[in-house]
């Protein structure tokens, strides 16, 4: 196992970690962030009023706009000489955001990354393919650098390229492949196409899957077509990037590593802090980051977070499930919908493969459609029935959200892959043109 004592850390211990550093941090982001010592001034705190985790309530959150606010550099407590790796994320809307590294912080990174292939199974002589994207976003380095950290050989094959992607995973052997959960399945279904049998022809063990949400059906259909244990891994660019949570062998849930980040849930209307227990956005303070503390960033991600024994042994928090962002949530004709639950129903829908899309209109009022391909398998059997499918898929959805849908089934194939993080709801609301056949 690696970094034991880390990783089996008792509660209290955790705790007692937590708080040590945290009144550290807290002094260290105030006096060397010239943002914080603002926010604290408004406030009318100093660092003294933070006397134990009891007292963290107090300190002012930060958010992405801070981060955008601070660019090119991002905010940073350190000399930029002492900088030795930027990354910046997607940035769709607006500047994108910069964050930094020093060398310890590539340290704890690595470390926190390597715990990650640990926990879910990852051994030194594994191979690890990794298909995350390399570049700017965090994912492709941080996969690739917590291996190496670990011991394992990488095959740094980044995205795309999908047939030599197969043809090298055949002839190495691959064990482990990393990747987004959704090129996951466009692999598995690439394999097919090319004639492979994904799970004689290689030699997969464990898929560390992450940076978008997945479902427990994705999960299966990830397993069963490659034979492999496909755990969930979270992280975000603002927090190191991947490795802030994973599954251990339960696959129940994913361990935050308590000892570098203290999380909280928050009620993302008012900012109230949640009991344990209860549904929040998830609100992450970075115990020990150098080059650029964040207090209380704020994640926009709403989850469970569970604190008691795991049976495997661990203390870390757990998230139990990501129910999605707070800002991916639709509000249609006034209800909240969140595209995890449209996911939810149309795997909970027998002869529905994995491939959707959801589209938001409005003439009138407004309007939810849902286009999504037939399961291969029963789309070419002659029990097919589209109707009869169709019936069944919108009532699932309205089961789940209380609200209609008109839904449009697809020839497997025809909605585009992709290789990096799936692009599933297009909002046209704001739209000149209306759609008028889905
Ligand atoms: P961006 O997408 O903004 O460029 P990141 O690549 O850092 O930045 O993405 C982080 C976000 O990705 C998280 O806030 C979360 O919404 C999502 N994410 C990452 N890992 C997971 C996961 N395992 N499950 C669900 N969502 C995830
Ligand atoms: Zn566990």
């Amino acid at each position: 196992m690696f970094n034991k004592k880390a990783q089996l850390m008792k509660r209290d211990e955790i705790r007692k970690v937590q708080e040590e550093k945290m009144l550290k941090m807290v002094k260290y982001a105030y006096d060397n962030v010239p943002m914080y010592k603002r926010r604290f001034k408004n406030e009318g705190i100093t660092p003294k009023d933070i006397k134990s985790l009891d007292d963290v309530h107090k300190v002012p959150f930060t958010v992405k706009d801070d981060l955008r606010d601070h660019y090119p550099y991002g905010i940073l407590a350190v000399n930029k000489d002492d900088v030795v790796r930027f990354h910046a994320s997607s940035g769709t809307t607006g500047k994108p955001t910069v964050v930094s590294y020093t060398r310890n912080d590539m340290d704890t990174w690595n470390d926190l990354m390597a715990r990650c292939y640990s926990t879910a199974g990852v051994e030194p002589s594994d191979i690890v393919q990794n298909a995350y994207g390399y570049g700017l976003f965090t994912g492709g380095l941080g996969f690739h650098q917590g291996a190496e950290e670990l011991g394992c050989s990488v095959l740094p094959t980044s995205t795309g390229n999908t047939k030599k992607q197969i043809q090298m995973m055949k002839d190495f052997q691959t064990s482990v492949l990393a990747c987004t959960p959704s090129y996951a399945i466009y692999l598995a279904e690439a394999a097919q196409k090319h004639g492979f049998d994904p799970r004689e022809d290689f030699n997969l063990r464990v898929g560390m899957f992450g940076a978008e949400p997945w479902s427990e059906e994705a999960r299966t259909s990830i397993q069963d077509s490659f034979g492999l244990n496909a755990q969930d891994v979270y992280g975000m660019s603002e927090l190191y990037g991947p490795g802030v949570a994973v599954e251990c062998p339960e696959q129940n849930g994913l361990h935050i590593w308590g000892d570098e980040f203290y999380v909280e849930t928050i009620d993302p209307n008012t900012g109230e802090v949640l009991p344990e227990g209860e549904k929040g956005e998830m609100v992450f303070t970075m115990l020990s980051r150098e080059a650029m503390p964040l207090l209380r960033y704020r994640t926009k991600d709403i989850a469970t977070i569970e604190y008691e024994e795991c049976e495997c042994g661990r203390y870390h928090p757990k998230i139990k499930r990501i129910e999605g962002r707070s800002d991916d949530m639709l509000i249609v004709g006034g209800v909240n919908v969140f595209p995890s639950q449209i996911e939810e129903a149309l795997l909970e829908t027998e002869g529905i493969g994995e491939h959707y899309q959801i589209i938001v209109d409005r003439d009138v009022l407004d309007k939810l459609f849902v286009r999504v391909e037939v399961d291969r398998e029963y789309y070419d059997s002659d029990e097919y029935d589209e109707e009869e499918l169709l019936g069944r898929t919108s009532e699932n959805i309205t089961a789940i959200l209380n609200i209609k849908a008109r839904v449009k089934l697809l020839e497997p194939g025809t909605l585009p892959r992709t290789v990096g993080k799936a692009k599933r709801v297009v909002d046209l609301r704001e739209e000149e043109d209306r759609i008028e056949e889905i």
